[in-house]
Parts: C-alpha cells; sequence; structure tokens
C-alpha cells in the first residue's frame, strides 16, 4: 500500500471514528433507554413485612419494583436521593367512605399526603348496588389512587326489601344471593354489613351468613361495623365471630372502638374472644382508626333503630305522636348518658349540616342553648331531635378510651383504616380521621408512646391489609410488586388535623408513587394520575 493514499484517506477516517463516537453515543440503549425509570436512593427500607428496616436502593421499571439492593448505580430516566428518609410500601385504606369525594377531589390528596396510595371503598353494609356502573365511572376518572370496594349487605337489602323490619321471604333471600354474587363476579372484595344501622339492623344473624357464604365461594371476606359497638361489644364480637366461622370466610371486625364510659375497658375481652377464634382457626382480624371519637349521622347514632324503620317520612311521622316522641327521647337520653354522648352533650359535635352550615363546629349543648334551653342531657336529646326533623346532620361522638383504643392497636390481628371520607378542603367540620389517621399512627403511637414499632405500623398499613383483601401485588416492598411507595422522615410525619381544626394534612410524607409514578413530591400533587380500580380476582 501506497503512503500517499494513507494520508489521503486520514481526514475522512477521523471524521468517520468522531461521527460513530458521537453516534454510538446518541444511540446507546443506556442513553435512550436507561436500565430504570425511576431509583429511589439512600433509603431506609421498611419492606411491609414487619422486618426490620434495611438501608437499600430501589428501582422501578414502568408499574413495577425491579430491583432492591444496597446500592443501584445503573442509569435511571431519575434518581432521587431520599437521603435516609423510610421507604414504605403505599398504605392500604380497608375502610373508606370515598365513593362521593373521589369524583370530586380525584387526587385524595387528604389521603395521598398520609401516604396512602389504595382506598377501599363499600364499608358498614353500604355500597353501590350494582358495583359494576360505579367501577366504570370510577375507570373513566383519571385519580391519583388506586381504589376498590366491597358489596354491602344493607345496600343488598334496601335493594330488595326497602328498609322494613321483618324476615326476607325464600325469594327474596335468593335475590340477595344473586346481588352479592354479581357484586364479587364485578371484583368486589368481599361482604361489608353495617348492623348498628338500617337496614342492617333489622337482619338476623342467618341471613348475614347465607349472604357471607356467597362473598367467601368467591374468595372474599366479612367485615363488619357491628350491631353493637356499646352495651352489646361482646355479644357483636361472638356475631362477628359466628358469621366468619359458620359462613367459612375470613371474618373482619372494622373499626374496633369500645362507645361509652359503662364499657371502657370490654377490650380485654373482645380481643380474647378474637384470640380464641384465631387458636381454633377462625380467620378473624380487627381494623381500626386512631381517635377517641367516632363518627356518623346524628339520626343513626342518637335514634333507636325502631325509630328510623321505613325511611324520613314514618320517622317524621313517629316524631308528630307525642307518646312515641316521648319514647324516643328517653332512648336519646341514654344514648347521650351511656353511650355516643358520654354523658355530656358537649361531647357531640356537629360535623356537617347541608340545611345549615352555621351548625358545623357546635356540639349539642350549644345547639341547645340556640334553642333557647338550658344545656341539660333532657334538653340535648331535644335539640338531636329538632336535627334529625330538620334534615340531619353528620356528628363527631368523644365516648372512646385512650386504654382500649392502644390494647387493640397494639394487638397482632388489628390493622389501621381509617373510616375517612375524601373530603373538600375546608368545607364542614368533618372528623380529622380523613386527614391524620396513618400519620398520627407513626407519629403519636410510634414516635411520643411507643405503643408499636414502626416496621408493625407501617405492617398494619400495607402487607397486613393486602393479605386480607387477597391483593397479591401491592402492600409489599419486592421485586415484581407494583411501585406503590410512601417516602418518609420517621422524625418528622405527624397528623395535622383536630377536632377544632381538621381541615389540615399531614405532614412528613415527601413523596408518593403510585403504579411507579409520582404523585407527590415537593410539598405539591403532580399531575399523574395513575390510579388504578382493583378488582377481585377469584
Ligand atoms: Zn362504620
Amino acid at each position: 500500500m501506497k503512503p500517499v493514499n494513507l494520508r489521503f484517506l486520514r481526514k475522512p477516517i477521523i471524521i468517520f471514528i468522531c461521527a460513530s463516537v458521537v453516534l454510538a453515543f446518541a444511540q446507546s440503549p443506556q442513553a435512550q433507554n436507561p436500565t430504570y425509570d425511576l431509583v429511589l436512593r439512600n433509603g431506609r427500607i421498611i419492606d411491609g413485612s414487619g422486618s426490620p428496616w434495611c438501608r437499600c436502593d430501589v428501582a422501578i421499571r414502568g408499574d413495577t419494583i425491579v430491583k432492591i439492593a444496597m446500592s443501584i448505580s445503573d442509569p435511571a430516566a431519575r434518581v432521587i436521593d431520599v437521603e435516609g428518609q423510610v421507604i414504605a410500601p403505599g398504605f392500604i385504606d380497608i375502610h373508606t367512605h370515598a365513593r362521593e369525594g373521589i369524583f370530586k377531589v380525584p387526587t385524595a390528596e387528604n389521603y395521598v399526603r398520609q401516604g396512602v396510595t389504595t382506598l377501599i371503598e363499600g364499608p358498614d353494609g353500604s355500597s353501590p348496588v350494582p358495583l359494576k356502573p360505579f367501577f366504570d365511572k370510577l375507570e373513566a376518572l383519571p385519580r391519583s389512587v388506586n381504589i376498590g370496594s366491597f358489596i354491602g349487605q344493607g345496600s343488598v337489602r334496601a335493594a330488595v326489601i326497602g328498609s322494613a323490619n321483618r324476615m326476607p321471604s325464600a325469594e327474596e333471600l335468593d335475590k340477595m344471593r344473586a346481588l352479592v354474587e354479581q357484586g364479587m363476579k364485578d371484583g368486589a372484595f368481599g361482604l361489608s354489613s353495617g348492623l348498628f344501622y338500617v337496614p342492617g339492623t333489622f337482619t338476623p344473624t342467618d341471613e348475614v351468613i347465607e349472604l357471607a357464604k356467597v362473598a367467601g365461594r368467591f374468595g372474599g371476606i366479612y367485615i363488619s361495623h357491628m350491631r353493637d359497638e356499646a352495651a352489646g361489644i361482646i355479644g357483636s364480637v361472638k356475631e362477628t365471630i359466628a358469621i366468619g366461622e359458620r359462613g367459612g370466610l375470613p371474618t373482619q371486625v372494622t373499626h374496633h372502638k369500645i362507645i361509652g364510659p359503662a364499657n371502657w375497658g370490654k377490650s380485654v375481652e373482645t380481643l380474647r374472644l378474637v384470640d380464641e377464634a384465631r387458636a381454633r382457626g377462625v380467620d378473624a382480624t380487627i381494623d381500626q382508626y386512631p381517635y377517641t371519637a367516632s363518627s356518623t349521622s346524628i339520626q343513626a347514632a342518637l335514634l333507636p333503630a325502631w325509630a328510623q324503620e321505613g325511611g324520613r317520612a314514618q320517622i317524621l311521622n313517629r316524631l308528630k305522636d307525642p307518646a312515641t316522641r316521648a319514647k324516643i327521647k328517653a332512648e336519646t337520653i341514654r344514648i347521650i348518658k351511656n353511650e355516643r354522648g358520654g354523658g355530656d352533650p358537649k361531647n357531640i359535635v356537629i360535623a356537617g349540616c347541608g340545611w345549615d352550615a352555621t351548625l358545623a363546629g357546635k356540639n349539642l349543648a350549644d345547639v341547645a342553648r340556640l334553642r333557647g334551653m338550658e344545656p341539660t342531657i333532657e334538653n340535648a336529646a331535644e335539640a338531636g331531635l329538632w336535627i334529625v326533623e330538620s334534615g340531619g346532620c353528620s356528628g363527631i361522638f368523644h365516648a372512646i378510651n385512650e386504654a382500649d383504643l392502644e390494647r387493640i392497636l397494639k394487638h397482632a390481628a388489628t390493622m389501621i383504616g381509617s373510616d375517612g371520607e375524601i373530603p373538600i378542603f375546608g368545607q364542614a367540620h368533618p372528623h380529622p380521621r380523613s386527614y391524620g389517621t396513618f400519620a398520627r399512627v407513626l407519629a403519636v403511637y410510634v414516635r411520643e408512646r411507643h405503643a408499636i414499632t414502626l416496621e408493625d405500623a407501617v405492617r398494619k398499613m400495607s402487607s397486613f391489609p393486602a393479605q386480607r383483601l387477597g391483593v397479591q401485588d401491592r402492600g409489599l416492598l419486592r421485586v415484581g410488586m407494583k411501585a406503590d411507595i410512601a417516602v418518609l422522615d420517621p422524625a418528622r410525619v405527624r397528623d395535622a388535623a383536630t377536632f377544632e381544626r381538621p381541615h389540615q394534612y399531614a405532614e412528613g410524607v415527601s413523596t408518593v408513587i403510585v403504579n411507579g409514578q409520582i404523585v407527590f413530591e415537593r410539598g405539591m400533587m403532580t399531575a399523574a394520575r395513575p390510579g388504578r380500580v382493583l378488582y377481585k380476582r377469584p
């Protein structure tokens, strides 16, 4: 070969080499398709199993966790250094009343800011019937969080025989079975009941068992707001266990609490009943919110069930008849003295009223005074009846004891559920549980009181509810699981919402990821709406 040719070729070769290098970089699979979409670095991983934390990185591709290791250095489209914060599975709230709020506030910001990534609807015996149109509507709604539902026994009964206090015919029972079956085929996680409420309260145990059997055949669970959480608490826990035992499915006491000072301390016995049931093979569990006040409608809480039969027109007729009104009022007085009122009308606070927004935040003693009466228990009962007649309000009832709360929380078979809703920020006077439940457990019961460990608290909020629901691909930080993740500072996480000022977001959760996409970071919701509708699949 002649040197002149080489000299002639040198320049194009150099250009070619340079171009190749540039091209190689431009087309590098690493540069164009990094190994991971997102890596969380320098975390303390609490994986949801209850195991102690480990110092690890987490890598996500698409909607899935693809690697967990002490150090992940492969290229990623985005890396977040969490600087020693806790990386936990996104929390799963097994008891929410989110089905109205989710359409008004699809970010579910009050929940996301606590680290919650999945909401389960349809508790307390109340759900849409049938479920399919509700699920279809949800599918069409871009949302930040995942959502699933139970099928509600009360709603099923109402659809077939209304709110009458009577037994169903054989044909009606078949219809109810068919509605539960349809609910399960549509993807419900099981059967919920609210045997405290109308019409659940008119349902004999055997009828609930018949419907529970249907849910169980499809792999569902039974979850119950029990018949009586006050004087009849022991019998109610026994009934809940019996429904699971005889219905052949897992059973759960939901928002377990002991209402009324006369009944405080009975959690010792209720937990013993759960332990005994579990020892003989009954899959009985509990969920709970960490507050010493409950919340429901004034009517449901303060009127006896018989007075609520048949719907509003009949309730008003009963209240118009002086003799019947006196009977109802006597019951309301008893309830204020011994149950939801905890012996003082000040313990009953109005949460919201469609017909008079100014009542929100006032207690029943205030309402009695507004009506020109001394704030005695008798007059507070009268004020309660006036509220029902005027259109009803939701209420908050301070009648739970801290010792019972903590005893229940510490039990191994207790998980966390808020019983909350998705409020419109600043509107009405809701129970703070909607804004604070999960953060409050971490702040008050883990950090301040050391009632449970951080790892156990996370288990109660993630893998335990996932296991209970039969959700196979969430609730744990493991390779192959869906990337629902909460990053939080265990020293700073806290609930800010109080009974006085409920509209305050929880603090200390820095980043929330749902199905691999960041829905919350730097103190703000992002534009991502990756939430999915979750269906129970047998
Ligand atoms: Zn309930």
